[in-house]
């Protein structure tokens, strides 16, 4: 587990040479710009990065979560928001694969791997956040169709995408009322509200997707009525492991900018990284990300075995990942001085970028309440 096969050093050697080439040279300017990179994109998933983990007879690459984890960590040396909408994508794709019949998954996955279709993933709404399971978005049976009705907020690429994978109500309060749906852009009565503006995570579009009187066939059902909410949380599993690499790449590309930038920078006579104090940082950040790489594979590898305490490593490592992420990057910003804080260095981008994976795909806190919980119930 904790030495690279030469396959997964060559997917992660593809992956950072990808980024190094296609992303870092425009990411400054596409952040700017509030540029959703598509082209970019889809070049990565020509290289088979649209279908990470999805299923070889549809069009995906077949690959472990340890590998995808690399393959996400790499993309996000050189953007974080595109490396993570990449994510997101796939987490989508995943759970049509996963949990699809076979007309379904050979309808919809084979575009969504070559990224000729974009897809978002729609759990969160205005009332219900971190308590997913009091979503409210009503799907009414009508004969073969469903009537949608209701609203989801911060969905990552609405408007742009072609797929939404929504978690809907048809039947019940709480979790087991839930069913998953696939809803087509263009369907009469799909609409989306402004696109946000937000502190980081400019490269990729975030907007609240509106359903009113919506008629989505039967058939666009993944899974049973009743089992959407657990389609939703397994899908955040391997989420919650993706956004934790986009952390670390974001804070190893800060950290390897800060190292050149300290060989460079002179104070009192010295090159900065001469002096002892600064040294121990520079050590503090590389054991902190190792420390969490380390865990997030060993998380990976479990979600790959299918161990029985996958959910609360993923939970355990996308806090760690994403908490000592930030920090790194915000030290690697501080270590910059006042050329930190400007956009043409990189590094102020990379700290936006990351706050925000602290908070989405469940929060840290809801981390904590996932793995307390099973902290708890062991002990009773
Ligand atoms: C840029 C961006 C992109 C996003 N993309 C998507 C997307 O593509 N799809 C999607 O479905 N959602 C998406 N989200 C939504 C995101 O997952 C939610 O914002 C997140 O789950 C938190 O929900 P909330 O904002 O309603 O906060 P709330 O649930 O209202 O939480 C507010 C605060 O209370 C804390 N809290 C809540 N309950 C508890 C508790 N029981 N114990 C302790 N603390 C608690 C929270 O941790 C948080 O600090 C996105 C959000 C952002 C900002």
């Amino acid at each position: 587990m904790f030495t690279l096969s030469e396959d997964q050093i060559a997917i992660r050697d593809m992956a950072r040479d990808f980024a190094n080439v296609e992303l870092a040279p425009y990411a400054v300017e596409w952040d700017e710009k509030k540029h959703f990179p598509k082209d970019a994109l889809r070049a990565a998933a020509a290289l088979g990065m649209g279908g990470i983990y999805v299923k070889e007879d549809v069009g995906g690459s077949g690959l472990s979560r340890l590998d995808a984890a690399l393959i996400f960590e790499a993309l996000a040396t050189a953007c974080p928001g595109t490396s993570a909408y990449l994510s997101i994508h796939n987490m989508s794709t995943w759970m049509i694969d996963r949990f699809g019949d076979d007309d379904q998954r050979r309808r919809w996955v084979p575009k969504l791997a070559s990224m000729e279709h974009f897809a978002s993933y729609c759990l969160t709404e205005p009332g219900a956040g971190s308590d997913a399971a009091a979503l409210k978005t009503k799907a009414v049976r009508d004969g073969d169709h469903y009537i949608v009705d209701g609203q989801k907020q911060f969905i990552s690429g609405a408007g742009e995408s072609d797929v939404y994978v929504v978690m809907v109500r048809t039947g019940a309060e709480g979790p087991k009322g839930i069913s998953t749906l696939v809803i087509e852009a263009g369907t009469p009565g799909l609409s989306f509200g402004a696109n946000e503006k937000k502190m980081g995570w400019n490269v990729q579009p975030t907007r609240a997707v509106i359903f009113e009187g919506l008629r989505v066939p039967v058939e666009n059902r993944i899974g049973a009525e009743g089992e959407g909410f657990k389609i939703a949380m397994a899908g955040l599993d391997g989420g919650r492991l993706n956004i934790g690499a986009c952390s670390l790449g974001g804070a190893q590309a800060a950290l390897e900018k800060t190292l050149s930038y300290m060989r460079e920078r002179k104070a009192f006579g010295k090159r900065l990284d001469e002096f002892q104090a600064l040294q121990f940082r520079l050590a503090d950040m590389a054991i902190e990300l190792e420390a969490a790489r380390t865990f997030l594979w060993r998380a990976a590898a479990a979600l790959d075995a299918k161990a029985a305490d996958a959910t609360q490593l993923c939970a355990m490592a996308k806090r760690v990942a994403t908490d000592r992420g930030f920090e790194v990057a915000n030290e690697a910003l501080q270590l910059h001085g006042g050329y930190g804080y400007l956009s043409d260095y990189g590094i102020e981008k990379i700290v936006r970028d990351l706050r925000v994976h602290q908070i989405l795909e469940g929060t840290n806190e809801i981390m904590r309440l996932i793995v307390s919980r099973a902290l708890i119930a062991q002990g009773n």
